[in-house]
């Protein structure tokens, strides 16, 4: 899916989608890692937004997992972006679930192999629609929650993460030119587990959005 519409109208053709690894402490530790560890970022193929509602059990793993995060949608170019610029390069904001086959991760941490088929397929990224600043302004606290079937798994705060959102777009762009149209999905807070087909998965972001999607069977 390469255009990710706006609530208010209009869409954003989407270049690139990166997200950030172990932005949250609890998350970290949940995972067996030092949360002083700084993040660091991988990606996703755009290929893998989907607005859903229904996302596909994807093959080659059974053990799927949700992660709840905010996604920032990059609107204006720009490398070596000053932290206190960065606002100014964001086109809006989005609830978006980074789904992980964490037995295929699992066994690419060790074996030192690249993540990419653990975290990118078709429909890997289920997305909500895009809010623009000049309808949410720029959120930088508030609750983040995913439910499962009612049941709530993921709850935490936009205020915990370790690389604030400012921080992570200048960071991103010592790295490399930011291009408008760029998706960045900022890391996800603890309780992430396992999800099945039928799974009825509803996330939100408190002055952000919310979306829900249902997890269908296996794809083909
Ligand atoms: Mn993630």
């Amino acid at each position: 899916m390469n255009h990710l519409p706006f609530a208010t109208g209009g869409a954003l053709e989407v270049r690139r989608v990166f997200c950030v690894g172990r932005n949250y402490a609890e998350h970290a530790k949940e995972m067996g890692h030092d949360a002083r560890e700084p993040p660091f970022f991988f990606a996703k193929s755009a290929e893998a937004l989907t607005l859903g509602p229904e996302v596909p059990y994807p093959p080659m793993t059974s053990d799927l997992h949700h992660e709840v995060e905010l996604v920032v949608a990059i609107g204006r170019d720009g490398a070596d972006i000053a932290v206190d610029a960065a606002r100014s390069h964001i086109a809006g904001y989005a609830v978006g679930i980074d789904l992980t086959r964490r037995d295929l991760q699992a066994v690419a941490k060790k074996q030192a192999r690249p993540w990419t088929l653990a975290k990118s397929w078709i429909g890997a990224a289920p997305i909500g629609t895009l809010h623009a600043p000049s309808e949410i302004g720029h959120p930088r606290r508030g609750r983040i929650e995913l439910k499962v079937n009612g049941a709530v798994r993921q709850s935490g705060d936009l205020a915990d993460m370790i690389w604030s959102v400012d921080e992570i777009v200048a960071e991103l762009s010592r790295y490399d030119r930011l291009l408008t149209g760029d998706l960045i999905m900022t890391g996800t807070p603890a309780g992430v587990a396992a999800l099945v087909a039928g799974d009825q998965v509803e996330v939100a972001i408190e002055a952000v959005g919310q979306a829900r999607f249902v997890i269908g069977p296996a794809s083909s």
